[in-house]
C-alpha cells in the first residue's frame, strides 16, 4: 500500500499553521486518546488544561483567566457570539464587525442565526465611526479583531470597546492570528488595555501547538454559563465547549508550548518574523511593486497574476488577498533563507517575462 507523505514546509508561505515546537508535538502524541470534553474521567488533561488557561490569561492581559482549550479559533469565535446571543435580550440580534474579520463570524452568523453588520474599512483598520452607526439596540456585540488575516491590521481596539460599553453590549477580540505576537509590541489590544468581554486567541498559529487547539477567554466565569449543557451519563455533569468528544492533543501541546515559549520563546519568533517580514517587503518594493507595509508579520504585495502563477509553478505555496495582491505570512517555519530563495525566484521569473 501506498504511504502519504505529509507536504513539507519549505515552500509554504501562505499558511498561519506552522511546525510544531518539539515539546508540542511529543505531548499531542501523548495525549492524543484523551478526551478533555470529560474532565471527571480524563482528570490529567484537564490539569493540562487549567496551566494552559493561566499562561493564555498571562498572554492576554487577564489575571484571573477563565477560558477553555477551543477545537479551534472557529469554534471559539461560534462560542463568544453564542454567549453575546444568549445573554441580550433581543429577537433580531445583531452583531457589528469591520469588514475584515474572519469568515468565521458569517459561519456563526448562519449557525446562530444573527444579523453580521460588517463595516468599511479605514486604511485596512475597523473605522469607529462606521462601527458606531451599524450599532443599535439589537447589537449582541461589537466585534474588533487583533490581527486581521488578510493583511495582519490591529483594530483600534479601546475606542471600539467604549463603543460597545456605551451600548451596553458584549465586546469580543479575535486576536487568532495576532495574540502570541501582540505582546511584544506597543499595541493595545487585550484585557488591561481595554473592557474586553471575550477573546479568541490562538496556540496552534505562532503559539506553535499542534494542531487544531484554540482558545477562548472571557472576563468572568459568569460568560460561560450560558453555555453548559448538563451531561447526565458522563462522569462530569455538564459540558461547556461547543465539540463533544475531543483529543486531549491540542490541550497538551498548548500547554507544552506555552511552557517551552511563553515569554522568552515567542518573543524571539516575533522579533525573527517581524524582520523577516520587512526584509521581504524592502526586496519587493526595490522592485518596484506595490507592497502594504507589515504591521503583524504579513507581506501583501501586488507582483501581477502572471507572475504570481509562475511562483506557484515553481512549488511555492502562496495565495491572494481578496484585492488579488500576493499575500506571504511570516510564520515561524519561514526563514530568512527562504525568503531569499523566494525573491531569487521572483527575479528569474521576471528576466524570463521581460
Ligand atoms: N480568526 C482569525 C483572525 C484567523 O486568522 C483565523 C484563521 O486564520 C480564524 C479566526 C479561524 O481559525 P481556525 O481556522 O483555526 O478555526
Amino acid at each position: 500500500m501506498q504511504r502519504a507523505t505529509p507536504q513539507e514546509f519549505s515552500r509554504v508561505l501562505s499558511s498561519m499553521c506552522t511546525e510544531p515546537h518539539p515539546a508540542a508535538r511529543t505531548a499531542a502524541e501523548r495525549f492524543l486518546a484523551t478526551n478533555p470534553g470529560d474532565p471527571g474521567t480524563y482528570e490529567t488533561v484537564v490539569a493540562l488544561e487549567d496551566e494552559a488557561v493561566s499562561t493564555l490569561g498571562a498572554v492576554a492581559g487577564l489575571a484571573e483567566p477563565t477560558d477553555y482549550i477551543t477545537s479551534d479559533k472557529t469554534e471559539a469565535n461560534i462560542q463568544a457570539m453564542r454567549i453575546a446571543r444568549d445573554r441580550a435580550d433581543t429577537s433580531k440580534p445583531d452583531v457589528v464587525a469591520p469588514e475584515s474579520v474572519h469568515f468565521s463570524f458569517h459561519k456563526a452568523a448562519d449557525v446562530l442565526g444573527f444579523d453580521l453588520r460588517t463595516t468599511p474599512l479605514d486604511a485596512y483598520r475597523a473605522d469607529t465611526d462606521a462601527i458606531a452607526e451599524r450599532v443599535d439596540a439589537d447589537t449582541v456585540a461589537v466585534v474588533g479583531v487583533a490581527g486581521t488575516t488578510e493583511y495582519g491590521r490591529v483594530d483600534p481596539i479601546p475606542e471600539l470597546a467604549e463603543i460597545a460599553a456605551d451600548a451596553g453590549t458584549l465586546f469580543h477580540v479575535d486576536a487568532a492570528w495576532g495574540g502570541f505576537y501582540l505582546p511584544f509590541t506597543d499595541h493595545k489590544w487585550n484585557f488591561s488595555h481595554a473592557d474586553v468581554d471575550t477573546m479568541t486567541i490562538d496556540p496552534h498559529k505562532l503559539g506553535q501547538a499542534a494542531m487544531p487547539a484554540g482558545g477562548l477567554l472571557a472576563r468572568s466565569e459568569g460568560f460561560f454559563e450560558p453555555l453548559a449543557v448538563d451531561t447526565p451519563y458522563l462522569e462530569s455533569p455538564a459540558q461547556t465547549s461547543l465539540t463533544g468528544t475531543r483529543s486531549g492533543a491540542g490541550v497538551a501541546s498548548a500547554a507544552a508550548a506555552m511552557d517551552e515559549l511563553w515569554p522568552a520563546g515567542y518573543r524571539e519568533a516575533a522579533a525573527v518574523a517581524d524582520e523577516n517580514a520587512t526584509w521581504l517587503a524592502d526586496a519587493l518594493s526595490e522592485r518596484d511593486y506595490r507592497v502594504v507595509t507589515p504591521e503583524l508579520p504579513v507581506v501583501a504585495a501586488a507582483i501581477g497574476e502572471e507572475v504570481f502563477a509562475a511562483l506557484r509553478d515553481a512549488g511555492w505555496r502562496i495565495s491572494h488577498t481578496g484585492r488579488g495582491e500576493l499575500r506571504v505570512v511570516c510564520m515561524p517555519h519561514v526563514t530568512r533563507e527562504m525568503c531569499r530563495e523566494f525573491v531569487a525566484d521572483l527575479d528569474r521569473i521576471r528576466e524570463h517575462h521581460t
